[in-house]
């Protein structure tokens, strides 16, 4: 069965686009550690990020740079961090956090955004790219 994620590729289910290319697809989280939090996947629907091809991998990396530099230019915070987890979605990925305190890395605390947030700050991130 197709992941939550290859559906989000295909458009069966809508996300909140910041940046893609042919290889590679940035979304914003839909329940987000802090505002800004994105994800970024590959379209080839992997499991777990280090059973990527190197290439694969490595491009997964350099785009994952370019939306970190985007979301730092658009979001307000100390840096942005990088987290790989993978226990609630089987389809490789990128979480890029911008961070002010150390609970913003965590997955604890979690901040509720509208729907216009949302498109809002995907359009931000996406303006800096
Ligand atoms: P994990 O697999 O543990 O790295 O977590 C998966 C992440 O995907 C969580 O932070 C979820 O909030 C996020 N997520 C799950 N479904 C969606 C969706 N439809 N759109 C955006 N983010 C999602």
């Amino acid at each position: 069965m197709a992941s939550i994620f290859t559906k989000i590729i295909s458009g069966e289910i809508p996300c909140y686009k910041v940046a893609e290319t042919e290889d590679y697809l940035a979304f914003l989280d839909i329940n987000p550690n802090a505002k800004g939090h994105t994800l970024c996947i590959p379209k080839k629907e992997i499991d777990k990020l280090f059973d990527l091809d190197e290439s694969s991998y490595h491009g997964l990396m350099e785009f994952s740079r370019k939306v970190a530099v985007a979301i730092e230019k658009a979001v307000p915070c100390k840096r942005v961090g990088m987290t790989v987890i993978g226990l609630e979605v089987p389809h490789a990925h990128v979480h890029l956090i911008p961070l002010n305190t150390m609970e913003d890395a965590q997955f604890i605390n979690k901040t509720t955004l509208d729907k216009d947030e949302f498109q809002s700050i995907a359009a931000t991130i996406a303006s800096q790219l």
